[in-house]
């Protein structure tokens, strides 16, 4: 019998309603016994089964709804990882690169896995999954045939936990760095030194539809490129591009993999906020415009100046549009909601004083899915909106 943790009845009519966290304020005694899976109650009704951490606010994670035994866990990863990539098939088969677990999403909190070609990239978040990573790396390697296995815990979400931040090899062996494909567009990419797990996997299906915009030779800017994810979405289907980004690693990743794609890409190395300022300062103008800035908000009490920061973004990127051209605009705050993205995007338009036609409201990929009723899970929004004149 795992070890029990008591919780408050509120806290266990949360759990049962399906949202899958307790917080530590709400638990009543911690485990009886030592162990990082434990048994939930209330004292009275049972709550299933969850990973317990000593530190994080979030004390409880749900795994499963029946009593599962601490030595069946790894049984139970392995079946819900088959799982996820089974759901992944039936929606982004043509992709050699896709997000195949999304931690709470497919029943597996703290726990991230995605896939480049042969490679995959595992993050942990949660204390119970980081104490079987090993074992994990082999169910992962297994299920989806991959070459090599490369942990890339080495994000933010490792601090709730106070685990420490680390990246390294897991499993296998060759080269880090990975050839795949975004929408099609050919990519080079380190999964163990760049950014996030490598690439913007949440952002394809947005990359797809944004060459789904281009009519004739437009004229873009993509003012937050990375590895040019938009930029060569946008050029591959015809626009003259310009591509931006601060950091002169993701642009020389950007500029070679134009040159995969036999395409022309104008890239440089740039602070977007100033940038912008000086495209139009100099009169230069955009039949389409892209931007995707880093998560501005990664705190609440950062949310005002980050309201401001995408404010100003989007207000400059809508003085750089042609009359009928479209802005992409995308924020990856989990904090700043759909509503507040709405308010930045609508205090921008009114600034700028141009009819704005809302085209499309879109979110992460369908291998980033969300869990309804959790809304921690919805971070990412990509909208277009067209700027009628
Ligand atoms: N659009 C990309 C992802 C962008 S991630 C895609 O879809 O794949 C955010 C990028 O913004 C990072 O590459 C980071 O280096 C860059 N960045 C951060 N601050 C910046 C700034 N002030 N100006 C320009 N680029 C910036």
């Amino acid at each position: 019998m795992p070890p029990t943790v008591t919780i408050t009845p509120g806290a266990l009519a949360r759990l049962l309603g399906g949202h899958p966290w307790v917080r530590r304020a709400d638990v009543v005694r911690g485990p009886d016994a030592a162990g990082d899976i434990v048994r939930v109650s209330d004292g009275r009704r049972d709550g299933g089964t969850a990973l317990w951490s000593e530190r994080s606010r979030i004390a409880l994670r749900l795994v499963a709804r029946e009593a599962v035994a601490p030595n069946e866990i790894e049984a139970l990863i392995d079946r819900r990882i088959g799982e996820a990539i089974d759901r992944r098939r039936a929606f982004v088969s043509s992709w050699d690169a896709c997000r195949v677990v999304h931690g709470e999403a497919d029943l597996l909190p703290g726990l991230f896995v995605d896939r480049y070609a042969d490679v995959a990239v595992i993050q942990t978040a949660a204390t119970a999954m980081d104490a079987r990573e090993e074992a994990i790396a082999a169910i992962v390697a297994r299920r989806l045939g991959a070459r090599l296995v490369v942990a890339r815990d080495d994000g933010a979400a490792r601090d709730f936990e106070e685990l420490p931040r680390r990246s390294g090899v897991l499993r296998g062996t060759g080269p880090t760095l990975v050839a795949w494909h975004d929408a099609g567009s050919a990519m080079e990419t380190d999964v163990l030194t760049d950014g996030k797990t490598g690439g913007f996997l949440d952002q394809q299906e947005n990359h797809a539809r944004a060459a789904s915009c281009v009519e004739g030779a437009p004229e873009a800017l993509d003012a937050f490129t990375y590895h040019g994810g938009f930029a060569l979405a946008l050029a591959r289907a015809g626009a003259r591009v310009t591509a931006l980004d601060e950091s002169p690693v993701a642009i020389d990743r950007a500029r070679k993999n134009a040159t995969l794609n036999g395409v022309a890409l104008t890239a440089r190395c740039a602070n977007a906020f100033d940038a912008l300022r000086e495209l139009e300062g100099e009169g230069k103008r955009f039949d389409l415009v892209v931007i995707d800035p880093p998560a501005l908000a990664k705190r609440a009490s950062a949310l005002p100046a980050a309201e401001r920061g995408y404010k100003e973004l989007n207000l400059r990127a809508l003085r750089l549009l042609r009359p009928n051209g479209v802005l992409i605009t995308c924020s990856c705050s989990g904090r700043l909601t759909r509503d507040r993205f709405a308010s930045v995007v609508e205090a921008a338009a009114r600034d700028v004083g141009r009819p704005l036609q809302l085209v499309e409201q879109r979110g992460a990929g369908r291998d980033h899915p969300s869990l309804v009723g959790v809304p921690e899970t919805e971070y990412l929004k990509c909208w277009i909106l067209r700027a009628l004149s």
